[in-house]
């Protein structure tokens, strides 16, 4: 009946007193990216603010030591400070307070927002509720509360102590970090706490913050760039030299020794040109966080080698999921052996199931972790005992395995319907209480003892998974495998994938086993081909895509919305491209379901991240927080929709979808992680006979 505090790691972040970002920085930036759509504009409004914070060389009052004789120490807090102050800014910037894989989410619900506005601002909190309902933005009702407040009780004379970016951080993080019953009123007040020391703009960050929405059209991948850009344009240009002592000298492009910031001695480590160019910066650190997607790791890298080296001193390790590598679609046996050009390669089972990462530390710990890096541990407790079970080896010390979660019949010996394992809940006592059983069938395996098997070939790879590990009945599989015939015999791949369909399977990973055949994390890689029955149908691939708006229903859909609009993602622009209206594929389960939850996410008006034209403006707007698979006869050009709009070669024409279907949420796939504009196009291109366009086909227009 107690508050309980989950206990995560306390990574980077400092204690506030050694902060010395304004929160109001941060905030500003916000309201600048809030106003543009430019994604190279975002990019460098965030690029300034982490300039900002690498070239104060961990400056500020409180760092600032009268004992001149103890520089190294004074070093060490510089750089310390650097480090937490940007690594918060990290955090702030994606709205998140710790890795994917610590479970931790933001996500306060509005009512006790509402009581906290109401209590730091003096409102009452129906007054509050009321201005919500028909402003929609509950951030833009603090600000405007909080504007009150301030003229009432402090005039313009000054308040309590400006916030920082670690103070609303730790704040962010305790509120996510705890539950229980008694914890409504303590984060009622710490949301007060951060309420009354907000100015300006700085209470509407803070409450879209705390709802786990900052809506600002700021996506991860921006994120990465701009601290990418942000160290190479605060670098100095020149070349480090290694004193025979092992000082440090930083030499500028004259041969003089300049005065340069404190982070740009701590990554010199080597002679090694200073500057590097912004895509490969870009591309470096995109690969580290890739390989390790923790702010920390990444940052504790770039504060200490020099950035040429960043994504080798931020490497795969047990403990710490790695972005899982995907497959590109293809539509026939003799497309892949096109595609593929006489390289060797294996086609396996494609499982339906969940892609579970398991990991083994050397601590002797073993962990689960979804597609989207969720650790997944409590829903299959039993995987890392059958895991365990398989490799009996005690002289493996640690791994990295790649695998399928598939549900199971253990009598029949017969896989299930993803459906069914789906109806898993987030939390299983035991494989004995679950509801559904399941087999964990490994395809890979990118670590093992201390060493990372990323760049290794795909055949050595699987040559040490089977000789490590061993199938264990009922629990543990190898995925079932016909490596390439040298004549290229399609018959015989026809045959397997047929095999493989029957057998409840979505049909075949065709993969390169010797050259071009390393683990590449995060990439839809061509090395990877997915071969499914519903392409050789005819009825082409299922997309994901991100549901953005809705109409309201009519006749017998009254209540419920009657078509919804569903939207790709455009990585370029970072922006949501609709593709098609949907009203079809729902049971009346579905339609409920599906509108109460999206309901949780309202917006008051088109994001300024949705490429939609004006005549399919919705009744109402979400915010991108879910993801639909649809099936749909074919794609083609359109007027109205914005489908990979600048690529389609034809001004003002995007791609649509043709009558498509709703099949099911995939609750595994980050809105992000949806459908991209490039495979719309690659989509539409692969069509036997292109539809629609103006010269005679049908257009969906
Ligand atoms: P889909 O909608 O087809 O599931 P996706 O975007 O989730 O697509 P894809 O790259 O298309 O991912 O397909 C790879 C997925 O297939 C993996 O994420 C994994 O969960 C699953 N899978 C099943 N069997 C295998 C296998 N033998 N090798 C690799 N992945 C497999």
């Amino acid at each position: 009946t107690t508050t309980t505090t989950k206990t995560t790691k306390k990574n980077g972040a400092a204690s506030a007193s050694t902060s010395t970002t304004p929160y109001s920085a941060m905030c500003d930036t916000f309201s600048a990216i809030e106003e543009i759509s430019s994604r190279l504009e975002i990019q460098e409004k965030l690029t300034e603010l982490f300039r900002l914070v690498l070239l104060q060389e961990g400056g500020g009052e409180e760092q600032q030591s009268d004992d001149d004789d103890d520089d190294d120490n004074d070093d060490k807090k510089k750089s310390n400070t650097t480090k937490s102050d940007l690594y918060t800014l990290l955090y702030l910037a994606s709205n998140s307070v710790a890795p994917q894989h610590d479970n931790v989410e933001l996500g306060v619900g509005d009512s006790i927002l509402i009581k906290a506005i109401g209590e730091a601002s003096g409102t009452n909190p129906q007054m509050i509720k009321k201005k919500y309902d028909t402003d929609g933005d509950l951030g833009t009702v603090a600000q405007t509360s909080k504007g009150k407040q301030t003229t009432l009780m402090f005039g313009k004379m000054s308040g309590p102590k400006r916030l920082n970016c670690v103070d609303v951080l730790t704040v962010f993080r305790e509120i996510a970090n705890v539950s229980g019953s008694q914890s409504q009123k303590w984060k009622v007040d710490k949301i007060k706490s951060l309420l009354v020391r907000a100015k300006g703009v700085e209470p509407k960050y803070i409450i879209r913050g705390l709802q786990g929405k900052l809506r600002i059209g700021l996506a991860q991948t921006t994120v990465l760039a701009s601290l990418a850009h942000a160290v190479v344009l605060t670098r100095p240009k020149g070349v480090v030299l290694l004193g025979e002592d092992g000082l440090k000298e930083i030499r500028d492009l004259d041969g003089k020794e300049g005065a340069y910031p404190d982070f740009a001695r701590k990554m010199c480590t080597k002679n090694l040109p200073l500057d590097v160019k912004l895509e490969t910066a870009v591309a470096i650190i995109k690969k580290a966080y890739s390989e390790v997607p923790s702010f920390d790791s990444l940052l504790d890298a770039l504060l200490s080698v020099p950035l040429q080296e960043v994504h080798k001193a931020c490497t795969l390790k047990p403990g710490i999921p790695v972005e899982p590598m995907l497959a590109k679609p293809t539509k026939s046996v003799l497309e892949v052996l096109k595609r593929l050009n006489g390289l060797r390669f294996t086609c396996e089972y494609k499982y339906d199931g969940e892609r579970a990462q398991v990991h083994m530390t050397p601590e002797g710990g073993l962990k689960v972790f979804s597609r989207s890096l969720l650790n997944t541990s409590e829903k299959f407790p039993e995987v890392p005992l059958y895991v365990q079970e398989s490799c009996k080896d005690t002289n493996v010390t640690s791994f990295v395995l790649d695998t399928e979660v598939v549900a199971f019949n253990r009598e029949t010996k017969q896989f299930v319907p993803f459906q069914v394992l789906s109806t898993r809940k987030r939390t299983e006592e035991n494989a004995e209480s679950a509801k559904v059983q399941v087999i964990v069938q490994a395809f890979d395996l990118m670590y093992l003892n201390g060493e990372s098997l990323l760049d290794r070939p795909l055949a050595e790879r699987r040559e040490l998974l089977h000789k490590n590990f061993a199938p264990v009945d009922g629990k543990f599989q190898f995925a079932t495998a016909l490596d390439h015939t040298e004549n290229g015999d399609t018959a015989l791949i026809e045959e397997f994938l047929e095999n493989a369909v029957k057998g409840q399977c979505e049909g075949l990973m065709v993969k390169t086993l010797d050259v071009n055949a390393a683990y590449e994390p995060s990439r839809r890689s061509l090395n990877w081909l997915k071969l499914k029955k519903d392409y050789l149908e005819g009825l082409g691939d299922s997309v994901d895509l991100v549901p953005i708006g809705a109409y309201h229903g009519k006749g017998k859909r009254t209540g419920v919305y009657g078509a919804y609009l569903l939207a790709c993602y455009d990585e370029d622009s970072e922006e949501f491209q609709s593709v098609c209206k949907i009203g079809t594929g729902f049971s009346d389960e579905n339609l409920k379901e599906l509108a109460a939850s999206l309901n949780k996410s309202t917006i008051p008006e088109k994001s300024s991240q949705y490429n939609v034209s004006d005549s399919l403006a919705c009744d109402v707007w979400f915010d991108a927080v879910q993801v639909w698979e649809v099936k749909a006869a074919d794609l083609s050009k359109s007027s109205t929709h914005k489908g990979a709009i600048d690529k389609t070669g034809e001004a003002g024409r995007g791609i649509g979808l043709r009558f498509p279907r709703f099949e099911r949420i995939r609750p595994d796939k980050k809105p992000e992680d949806a459908t991209t504009s490039d495979q719309i196009l690659d989509m539409y291109y692969a069509q036997d006979s292109i539809v629609g366009g103006d010269g005679g086909g049908m257009s969906m227009d």
